[in-house]
């Protein structure tokens, strides 16, 4: 680094701590400097001896200057593919109060719910507009694609078959449903011995075996079947219907809930938000209210606070993996909330009016296509369509010729195969984007074509497929059309939640660093977020330029062969890694090889993912200090030797320490035949000090959202790639219509063939401008701001586990489960303390139950530490005050903790504390009040009375509108 010439060094600005703070942290904890405390806390058997074999690091300044000229090798052309990506037009408003926006972009999960009110209320909003354009009970807020909300519907109809068919196996698939969603449950069906059986709509044969039926509205190629009557049939013999939709054309089209689905499943892409070469967009997921218990992801839905008043929060399975563990139907912890974010407002941006106008227009330009088509005697095959048209070319010569000169104009169609073309119209195009087309038809096909015949030819849709009732009704979608009103009501949410331009959310395993502004400009350039993600790779050069340059510095930093950048969330990499594992094994004809080892401490989507991918779990002991117990691995490893899958493990432990038998552990497993795989949630402790591969894994995932600097969004996006050793690297997913992954590849994981591609310039932009040494370091101040707050906050709180020298690794857990006793304060209680603070709580109840689990990152500096460490401190001695009577047990600071504006300005105010020590409790808070939106949120109220979509339903039904 000393080469670079530039002063201005962005690992500087990555970096909180400066290099005095360092020195003097280092003595505040005991150590003469950072390399003796690195020293000292990881393991010298695996260490890494040489440095990353990383480029010199560059500037802020040359990093954007290098990706334009990575992005000026994409080219955007304009897009008639479809598939379920279409041009879409993100509201400004919208794009630059949300999504360039880090009041929003640097939320997390909003598991405080009393300060993430506004992101709640957003995604109320999304699960509204999906209830009411489904015409279904309840929705969730956002999967991750249509593809894997396809492969949710899929196993959660499976999991609740009817008794008439608990031996049933089969879910029959249309075979006009997307190839990739086709792929996707290929993926998800086998371990379980569901058979997907795929057929022609137009001979489905609704047999015995069959549990469950999906279908596409409209199909793939742009056909709309009624599927009324061959739902009725299912339904009279107890077969599950699930339908993946697309959501604009519900704007026009009789929507799935009313002609009988069980389940409705798509994507909301093109409710604003960028196509990005495949990703991230939420997926949406609706449902009957009798699935209410089983429908994966997150579920927002309406409570009361302490006050009686409304207040919104997670519901019911959100905390599903945890909970349920082995027994989780669905891994699902990172969705796409941001994007939900964005597609709720879209409709909000738009209103019932809006949307209905834009997906009738779609419609016309489709019709106005096929008429002038028609006029020119061209075929299209389609009888009803909402937007794309199916065309029929005489030879494979015509076909090429239409190609040729649709290339020559910027113009991608989507050849369906040689002789028939697929265009699918989207909210992008015009009049005269529909006179350029019908131009290269006759120009190809050598016709003549009058453009004045073009006006106005709406084709009716026949009455059992046109939408009749209404949606979007509620207030929420009818009040905000002004652009004024608009950026007034975001930032109204916005100032509801905490985020990362408040203060440090320590969040344990999660990692909140820095979401640099320079990192994440390029992924709204439109030469990376205008790409659909099937345009021919002559287009995509950038982008795969991009990609192996960030593959190739995963595999130095992780020590492996090779990656696949297909996973969209850490539990998705998990399913994945284990699947290849799964395939190593059947290759090697060892198929029944089906037990996966799983510490008790792990994260909860470890076991959910194992049983996804065909595994039974049987559970690993921790000793009294936290570390793996060794000898419990031994014997259930020998035990079980036989039909030994894997390990799962993560690395440093979530309880937050540097095992020193991990090689040992490691090799255990590898004498039983098994395999290791690591979740690499923790790699912002390993970065360039050592490496999963060094350690003995054999393969990993990665959550670029935590280690490599995406931003968290509230609860996604996220990209969860995994990297494999020279054996498994074979197996990486493939995808049925672009070729990635190894020669024997299991099927696509995921509807994108690199995932969530357009933010994975953040990551990359993220590594260049560290360098090796600045990633290196960032991973010893990770490890050194947390051994900071543990030595700082020493006297005060209980650290739970360290390693052998007592330091810990990046993140420690604190141990509040004594307080219960002396002051009857819970976990709960000095969380939502915090906020009275301004601060967001560590991660509570993982991995031990009544702890606390605080991660700083290195992106924190010495004077936030301090300050956190003061809140911590203070909410200490408020217990002792508690512990020594000075306040009661039942009405003190901590139990009635958030303190909201409303609170402290009451006029009666009968508690034994002051306002004062209420809601000012800090001279930080009195400067830089940051005031809880409501009081404390009763979370079984709302769990009993499930009520998921935007309230109050006496003005639901009032308003009338119309549509
Ligand atoms: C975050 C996390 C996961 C899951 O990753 P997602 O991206 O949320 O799916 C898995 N394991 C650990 C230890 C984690 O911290």
């Amino acid at each position: 680094m000393e080469s670079n010439i530039f002063y201005d060094r962005f690992v500087d600005r990555h970096i909180g701590p400066s290099d005095e703070d360092i020195e003097k942290m280092c003595s505040v904890i005991g150590v003469n400097s950072l390399d003796e405390l690195i020293d000292k806390t990881v393991p010298s058997n695996i260490r890494l001896k040489d440095k990353l074999e990383l480029e010199e690091p560059i500037t802020e300044y040359q990093l954007i200057a290098r990706l334009k000229e990575i992005a000026s090798k994409n080219k955007v052309f304009k897009c008639y593919i479809g598939l379920g990506y279409y041009p879409t037009i993100t509201p400004s408003v919208i794009k630059r109060n949300i999504l360039e926006n880090p009041g929003w972009y640097t939320q997390y999960t909003p598991y405080q719910a009393e300060i993430s009110q506004g992101r709640l209320e957003a995604l109320l909003n999304f699960q509204t507009m999906i209830i009411d354009l489904t015409k279904m009970q309840i929705a969730n807020a956002s999967l991750l694609d249509e593809g894997t909300a396809a492969a949710e519907a899929m196993s959660m109809l499976y999991a609740s078959r009817k008794s008439n068919k608990k031996n049933s196996n089969v879910f029959l698939v249309s075979d006009d449903v997307f190839p990739q969603t086709i792929d996707v449950l290929k993926a998800r069906s086998e371990p379980h011995g569901i058979e997907l059986r795929i057929g022609k709509i137009s001979n489905i044969e609704l047999t015995e075996d069959v549990f469950g039926i999906l279908v596409q509205y409209p199909a793939a190629d742009g056909e709309i079947y009624d599927y009324s009557d061959l739902f009725k049939e299912a339904d009279s013999k107890g077969i599950y219907k699930a339908v993946a939709a697309d959501l604009m054309s519900l704007a026009v089209l009789t929507p799935p809930g009313e002609f009988g689905a069980d389940v409705v499943v798509g994507s909301t892409q093109r409710f604003g938000v960028p196509m990005g070469f495949g990703g991230p967009h939420a997926a949406y997921f609706a449902t009957k209210e009798e699935f209410k218990r089983q429908i994966p992801g997150r579920i927002i839905g309406v409570s009361i606070d302490s006050h009686g008043k409304p207040a919104l929060r997670m519901a019911l399975q959100t905390r599903e993996q945890h909970i349920k563990r082995e027994h989780a139907t669905s891994n699902i912890c990172t969705a796409q909330v941001l994007l939900a974010i964005m597609a709720g407002m879209y409709a909000v941006y738009h209103g019932p009016k809006g949307i209905r106008a834009i997906a009738e227009r779609i419609h016309n330009l489709a019709s106005i296509l096929d008429y002038g088509l028609n006029a020119m005697g061209i075929k299209q095959l389609n009888k009803n369509y909402f937007d794309t048209l199916k065309i029929l070319m005489n030879s494979k010569e015509e076909l090429e010729k239409v190609k040729s000169i649709a290339i020559k104009n910027k113009i991608n169609f989507r050849y369906i195969d040689s002789i028939t073309i697929g265009i699918s119209i989207s909210e992008v195009d015009t009049l005269d984007d529909i006179k350029l087309l019908l131009k290269i038809f006759a120009e190809a096909l050598n016709k003549k074509f009058d453009e004045n015949i073009l006006i106005n030819q709406y084709k009716e849709f026949p009455e059992n497929l046109k939408r009749k009732s209404k949606y979007l009704t509620h207030p929420v979608f009818n009040s905000y059309y002004s652009e004024t009103e608009m950026m007034r009501y975001i930032k109204n949410l916005e100032r509801k939640d905490l985020s990362l331009t408040t203060s440090m959310i320590s969040l344990g395993s999660c990692t909140m660093k820095l979401n640099a502004a320079t990192e994440l400009l390029a992924l709204s350039w439109s030469e990376f977020s205008d790409l659909h993600p099937f345009a021919p790779l002559d287009q995509a050069e950038g982008y795969l330029q991009l990609f192996k340059e960030l593959e190739e510095d995963l595999k130095k930093i992780t020590g492996f062969d090779a990656v696949s950048l297909q996973p969209n969330s850490g539990a998705q990499g998990e399913f994945t890694g284990l699947m290849v594992i799964r395939a190593y094994h059947h290759s090697r004809g060892e198929s029944h090889r089906n037990i996966v080892l799983i510490p008790s401490s792990a994260h909860g989507t470890n076991p959910a993912s194992a049983v996804m991918a065909g595994n039974k779990v049987i559970v690993v002991k921790c000793d009294e200090s936290g570390n793996i117990d060794v000898n419990d691995l031994k014997e259930k490893a020998e035990q079980y030797k036989e039909n030994l899958s894997a390990l799962m493990v993560t690395y440093p432990s979530t309880h937050g320490v540097f095992e020193e038998a991990i090689v040992e552990i490691c090799d255990i497993i590898h004498k039983n035949g098994g395999l290791v795989y690591m979740d690499g949630a923790n790699l912002n402790a390993q970065v360039g000090l050592t490496n999963p591969a060094l350690i003995g894994a054999d393969v990993c995932h990665l959550n670029l959202h935590k280690t490599f600097a995406i931003p968290h969004g509230g609860g996604g996006p996220g990209v969860g790639p995994i990297a494999v050793a020279k054996h498994l690297a074979p197996f990486l997913p493939g995808h049925p219509i672009v070729k990635v992954g190894g020669e024997k590849p299991i099927p696509a994981v995921a509807s994108a063939p690199w995932g969530s591609a357009s933010i994975l310039p953040i990551s990359y932009a993220y590594i260049k401008m560290m360098g090796a040494d600045g990633l290196t370091k960032a991973t010893k101040v990770a490890i050194l701001n947390a051994n900071y707050i543990k030595a700082k906050l020493k006297n005060y709180y209980q650290t739970l586990y360290t390693g052998k020298n007592g330091f810990v690794a990046h993140e420690l857990i604190f141990d509040t489960r004594k307080f219960k006793q002396t002051a009857n304060i819970d976990v709960d209680d000095i969380a939502k303390r915090l906020m009275d603070y301004g601060y967001h709580a560590p991660t509570v109840s993982f991995p031990v139950p009544g702890t606390l689990m605080v991660e700083p990152t290195e992106s924190e500096s010495l004077r936030e530490l301090d300050k956190f460490c003061d809140a911590m401190i203070s909410i200490r001695k408020e217990i002792e005050e508690i512990e020594n009577g000075i306040y009661n047990k039942e009405d003190n600071v901590l139990k009635n903790a958030p303190h909201t504006a409303e609170d402290v300005i009451s006029d009666n105010w009968n508690h034994s504390y002051s306002r004062r020590k209420a809601a000012f409790p800090s001279k930080y808070a009195l400067e830089n009040k940051f005031w809880p939106a409501v009081g404390r949120i009763n979370n079984a109220y709302g769990d009993r009375n499930l009520f998921c979509v935007c309230p109050p339903i006496s003005e639901y039904e009032k308003i009338e509108v119309n549509t």
